[in-house]
């Protein structure tokens, strides 16, 4: 078996000029694995519709395959301790060739995905985890979280941010990557491929934002956060308490968040000064309690989000004003450079 040892010892002893492209390219390191997002989990949902879409569908059924037809529907079902579907029991169902289908939480949300899908029991309801080619992944984020009309470089540089994030985060969900809320990035359906948003994702096909990490010395690349709006300049991690470790964040100014920050009223009285006091409060009465954090001793604040990164609103008003997708990210994102997987 030829092994990376072996590679690399071959190597050794190789003049510069016998080094061949192709094994220089053995030695670069894999891709990082498609992501796995738990989808619908908002619902906790005791019933999903499986929709074969324009094609049929293969599904497993534990050891059971069976097809839908381009037209047919699977109602499955959670009991306590295991999944159903036509009054068959069974634990786990996937989709074994990526594939494109729809989920539906009835009367509420239906949702087309590509690729491919495991559902299994997760206490009585349906847990839906879907792996997702990343630039598909990417191109559905920038589709979800952009504002409407934002042009094309700030699409871009939510790209690299929503991108970088998909590399470098490392989250808490279990038997996924992420999830498709704002807890980790908003997921919806992917856009048509002739969007501005499959269009950006395009354009920076790849690229991710790195930082030099203090720890280690090398670069190593950005789990990039941004939110909606920053109130006039963005935040570092400790002005909200959170614990640094690698990148700081910079508090940059905002030009069009100083010109016009999104103001809300009527915060609740609570001593939630960090970003984890805030999310902490949220969980209890709501994602929309506290939208962000108020001015100190004030019931009102500016800015939608925890404000650290790459602030939405600005960066489609410096693209507005012709900001290249690279000075967006140089701006929200201090001492970084773009590095291509
Ligand atoms: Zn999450
Ligand atoms: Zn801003």
């Amino acid at each position: 078996m030829l092994t990376r040892r072996h590679v690399l010892s071959t190597l050794a002893t190789l003049p510069i000029t016998g080094r061949t492209a192709s094994a220089l390219a053995f030695l670069a390191p894999p891709p990082p694995p498609n992501p796995r997002f738990t989808v619908l989990s908002l619902f906790r949902p005791q019933r999903l519709l499986l929709h074969a879409q324009n094609a049929p569908l293969t599904v497993q059924l534990d050891d059971t395959t069976l097809t839908l037809t381009r037209t047919e529907t699977l109602i499955i079902d959670a009991t306590p301790d295991a999944l159903t579907t036509n009054q068959h029991p069974f634990t786990t169902l996937t989709l074994p060739n990526p594939a494109t289908f729809a989920l539906e939480v009835p009367q509420k949300l239906r949702r087309t995905y590509t690729g491919a899908l495991t559902l299994a029991n997760e206490q009585g309801h349906l847990r839906a985890v879907v792996t997702i080619d990343r630039e598909l992944a990417v191109a559905s984020i920038v589709a979800a979280e952009s504002p409407p009309h934002a042009p094309l470089a700030a699409l871009a540089a939510q790209a690299i941010a929503a991108r970088s994030f998909l590399t470098a985060a490392h989250t808490t969900h279990l038997a996924a990557d992420f999830c498709d809320t704002t807890h980790c990035q908003f997921l919806r359906e992917a856009p048509p491929p002739a969007s501005p948003f499959t269009l950006a994702t395009h354009r920076t096909r790849n690229l991710v934002l790195q930082f030099r990490d203090p720890a280690s010395a090398n670069l190593s690349t950005l789990p990039a956060m941004y939110s909606r709006s920053c109130g006039g300049h963005t935040r570092t991690l400790a002005e909200l308490g959170i614990p640094t470790r690698g990148y700081p964040y910079f508090a940059v100014p905002c030009a069009f968040c100083q010109a016009h920050p999104e103001r809300w009223r009527n915060a609740p009285t609570t001593h939630a000064t960090t970003e984890l006091d805030r999310l902490v409060y949220n969980r209890i009465h709501g994602w929309s309690a506290l939208p962000g954090h108020p001015d100190p001793g004030a019931l009102e604040g500016r800015g939608i989000g925890h404000g650290i990164g790459l602030c939405q609103l600005g960066a489609a008003a410096m693209a507005f004003n012709a900001a290249t997708y690279t000075a967006i990210l140089a701006h929200y994102y201090p001492n970084t450079v773009l590095h291509s997987l």
